[in-house]
């Protein structure tokens, strides 16, 4: 039965059996026993399923990464440790020395030195692109070495719509997946597979937990790109690997190709593997996901709008305000909502900005972003400090951009907080 993403919240991933543990159990042991050699031999040979090591493996993670596969309607999925190691593996499982990626320039601080400066040394280049040019102009950043389209579905902190259909046009056109960062909208509040998305990236470490309490990350495989059909571009999915006996994985796995790559060979070989831990954790946040969304969304849409009609408020951002510039896209993908984050700029320049956030009580300073508690953050001193005056410009990060990650307090409380921090400010 097709269930509501409301109940796949609450009730995906651990499907007890009869006597089995109503709640998820954490399975906290790096290690499974088997009764014969030749068991364990063919487990090795990835002739037979089952668990192992949990470097490669663990059940409480993979019931996790099942529920977040449900939920944004995938063949497959695993979960990383965090984020960043999501992204990592998404590119370097079809991409290495010698490819190239096309990327929207709208990315989260980490994201983009991730490729620009990190993979970049492994030899893969990344192009990035306004995403909101016209197709002709995109098709131009294509190379016959083009292994996939990257973007993030609602950008980290510049709160850019991704129009994923022409994403997905594009990458298609060109042979290639379109792989999307999905963590700032979560699959509540958008589906990209639904537009033709072939990957989708988390940060679980956001929303999906929701509380602050563990780094994590999710790659989720739609199952609908078909390599074998680019065969020639994709060699480590559709050649024998030789670390593997031999194993063609987009044969031998089908629509699990791809995830089972990245396990096999990435996590086997670079580690980044979730906690168990961590995974049921994530796993609680995940039982509140749609309520706290529904939540999140309102609370910022009355914050945004508050802003936008004060006179000390420079500009505000936010796609649900009719004034964004995203707000089409918005309708259009996100129509439950966007996200609970804001971004807004102040008149009186940096030292104003400083007095404002100094004097906050309710709301706080901290690097993070997307939990129940308001806070904030200005990325052009703390999370995009690494980035040039060009790259925050290309990322679309002003330098006085403040970013409000709006809790699921009341509404009326926090909105107070900021109107008195604005006074002592100017009265400071
Ligand atoms: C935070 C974030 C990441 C990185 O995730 P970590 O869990 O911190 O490693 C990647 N993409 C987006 C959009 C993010 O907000």
């Amino acid at each position: 039965m097709e269930t509501s993403i409301d109940t796949r919240c609450v009730q995906g991933g651990w499907k007890p059996k009869t006597g089995e543990p109503r709640v998820l159990p954490i399975v906290q042991s790096t290690t499974f026993k088997y009764d014969s050699g030749e068991h364990m031999g063919k487990l090795f040979a990835l002739e037979a399923s089952g668990y192992f090591y949990s470097r490669l493996q663990n059940p409480t993670c993979d019931t996790v990464a099942a529920k977040i596969c449900e939920l944004e309607g995938g063949a497959a999925a695993m979960l990383t440790s965090s984020g960043q190691a999501a992204n990592f593996f998404a590119i370097f499982n079809i991409a290495g020395a010698g490819d190239h990626i096309v990327t929207s320039a709208a990315l989260y601080g980490g994201t983009s030195n991730l490729f620009t400066v990190t993979m970049k040394r492994m030899g893969i280049d990344f192009t990035l692109v306004d995403p909101d040019l016209p197709e002709v102009d995109l098709a131009k950043a294509f190379r016959p070495n083009t292994k996939a389209v990257f973007a993030e579905t609602l950008s980290n902190p510049s709160l850019v719509v991704l129009d994923i259909e022409k994403f997905a046009r594009l990458a298609h056109a060109h042979g290639v997946p379109l792989i999307v960062d999905n963590t700032f909208a979560t699959p509540v509040n958008c589906r990209p597979f639904d537009f033709g998305a072939d990957i989708v990236t988390h940060s679980t470490t956001k929303y999906m937990d929701g509380h602050a309490v563990q780094i994590g990350g999710a790659i989720v495989d739609s199952g609908a790109f078909d390599w074998m059909r680019h065969a020639a571009r994709f060699p480590g999915l559709c050649a024998p690997d030789p670390s593997y006996h031999g194993i063609v994985y987009a044969e031998r796995f089908g629509e699990a190709g791809y995830i089972m790559k990245a396990v096999a060979q990435l996590m086997r070989d670079l580690g980044s593997c979730a906690a168990p831990m961590n995974a049921f954790l994530l796993n609680l946040g995940l039982e509140s996901l749609h309520l706290r969304m529904a939540r999140h969304c309102a609370n910022a849409q009355t914050i945004a709008e508050r802003l936008e009609s004060r006179a000390d408020v420079a500009w505000v951002n936010y796609p649900g305000l009719p004034s964004s510039k995203h707000h089409a896209l918005a309708c259009k993908y996100m129509p439950r909502g966007t996200c609970g984050v804001i971004a807004f700029g102040l008149k009186g320049g940096r030292a104003f900005t400083e007095a404002f956030m100094d004097r906050l009580k309710l709301v706080a300073i901290v690097t993070h972003v997307a939990d129940a508690r308001t806070c904030i953050l200005h990325p052009a001193s703390h999370t995009h400090r690494q980035l040039s005056e060009a790259q925050l410009a290309e990322a679309g990060v002003p330098a006085d951009l403040i970013r409000l990650s709006v809790g699921i307090e009341g509404v009326d409380d926090i909105f107070a907080d900021i109107v008195q921090a604005l006074e002592a400010a100017r009265t400071a």
